[in-house]
């Protein structure tokens, strides 16, 4: 029932209009019976958001809609990025929804009183070199129109109307539903990963395979007192979680491989955590899983390229890889066989639980390394030999200069130097 006709003001005090209904719509087929029922009555109708902007725009003598009981998350999926909810939803409460499931909105304003619909409406904007305002989050959204038709709207669907609606300052329909996709942290971290690795002293990230889902990792020297992290939590993350349940879950996915997507998108090791610790406490943590390992050095600059390769593969290949894959950054060298011998280095690690099948994994990584101008970490699985090797070192007949010089008889040689280094001569 539409409520009698009083006085609405806006939150600051300065507008105010007196509608001839206000209704409090809760299923989306409400506000297609009152958009009809006004077009019926001859009435112009207004949805209000939070009542937050300063201007007349929400004001209106005909009917305004109230969406305070149409606010509910209705899909969200980590996986694709998406969340889908009611237009009328406070923004503090999408920030509460997300929070819950460990994301967060890109970008916000000063305050996060307004709705959804009633932000993206006005092209509510935050602060960011590279971020656009609420509206550009949007990639769906619901609308019904005049004649109470629902119309949806996306880059591939109506897309006129799309662009139209995420700032349509209510001119357009009452917004229904809203859809927003939050940046992936895998596309985030590679989009910034100059910045990441620069600012802090030591960083470093896991992409989780088949969520789009990263952790990262910044380690930073500091003069502050220790703050060290709650021995139950430490135990909690580092033993429990990152160990024992993470050991289960390989064992889970040894056994139904196919599983192994879904249970990566468990929340393993995804808690954020800040302290301050000695250093080797920091950067050291207990495994006690056991696994193989293959790791490349690539060309600093060739990181993302080659991370979206891999994770390309991985997609398209079929694989199911249960273990997050490494990713570090080491300084440049001169040393004559170290990967990071004469540039700024990427180190990308890859794993398998042990008792599982790596070959095809690691071979089709090693591809995409090896065009990237990647050299194997010595001590982890590949499948190089000297001939593949030699001309990715311009250090490598200085080293076989002192190896000649010092062990001519090959006094030291084993299988692994003999298929690496060649034979001494
Ligand atoms: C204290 C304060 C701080 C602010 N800070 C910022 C800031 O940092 N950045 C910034 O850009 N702006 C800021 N604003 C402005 C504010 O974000 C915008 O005016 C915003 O539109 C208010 O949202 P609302 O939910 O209150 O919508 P309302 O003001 O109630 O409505 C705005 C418009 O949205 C339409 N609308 C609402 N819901 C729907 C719907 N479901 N379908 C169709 N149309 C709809 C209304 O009809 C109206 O045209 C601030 C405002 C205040 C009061």
């Amino acid at each position: 029932m539409p409520e009698a006709r009083g006085l609405w003001t806006n939150w600051a005090g300065n507008q105010r209009c007196a509608p001839a209904a206000v209704e409090h719509p809760a299923l989306e087929n409400d506000l297609v019976a009152l958009v009809k029922g006004a077009a019926a009555t001859g009435r112009t109708v207004k949805v209000v958001g939070a009542g937050h902007s300063f201007t007349d725009i929400a004001c209106t003598d005909g009917v305004l809609v109230h969406l305070d009981r149409y606010g509910r998350v209705l899909s969200a999926d980590p996986g694709t990025g998406r969340v889908t909810v009611q237009a009328g939803m406070p923004i503090t409460v999408l920030n509460e929804e997300l929070a819950a499931r460990g994301l967060a909105m890109p970008n916000l304003g000063d305050i996060a009183y307004q709705t959804i619909a009633g932000a993206i409406s006005t092209a509510t904007h935050g602060t960011g070199r590279k971020l656009g305002n609420l509206s550009t989050q949007v990639v769906a959204l619901e609308l019904v129109t005049a004649d109470g038709s629902i119309v949806r709207a996306s880059a591939d669907e109506e897309p006129e109307v799309f662009d139209a609606a995420r700032v349509g300052l209510g001119a357009l329909g009452i917004l229904s539903t809203v859809t927003l996709r939050w940046p992936r942290r895998f596309d985030y971290l590679l989009e910034h990963l100059d910045e990441l690795v620069d600012d802090n002293d030591h960083f470093e990230f896991f992409y989780v395979p088949h969520t789009g889902g990263a952790l990262t990792k910044r380690n930073n020297a500091t003069d502050e007192p220790a703050r060290p992290r709650p021995r139950l939590r430490y135990w909690t993350d580092k033993v429990l979680m990152e160990n024992a349940v993470f050991g289960a879950l390989c064992r889970v996915g040894r056994v139904r491989p196919s599983l192994i997507p879904r249970l990566n998108k468990l929340p393993i090791g995804g808690r954020r955590s800040d302290y301050v610790e000695p250093s080797h406490r920091v950067f050291a943590s207990p495994r006690f899983v056991h696994f193989v390992e293959m790791e490349y050095a690539i060309p600093r600059s060739n990181a993302a390229t080659a991370l979206r390769r891999l994770k390309g593969f991985i997609d398209s290949s079929g694989l199911n890889i249960s273990f997050p894959i490494e990713v570090r950054f080491v300084a440049a060298d001169d040393l004559p066989l170290s990967p990071a011998q004469g540039r700024d280095t990427c180190y990308i690690a890859v794993h398998v639980y042990r008792g599982m099948p790596y070959e095809q994994y690691f071979r089709g990584v090693e591809a995409i390394a090896t065009e990237l101008g990647g050299r194997p970490h010595w001590g982890k699985l590949h499948y190089q030999t000297a001939a593949t090797l030699a001309p990715r070192y311009p250090g490598w007949e200085r080293f076989r200069a002192v190896r000649a010089r010092l062990d001519p008889e090959g006094r030291f040689r084993n299988a692994y130097l003999d298929r690496v280094l060649g034979p001494p001569t």
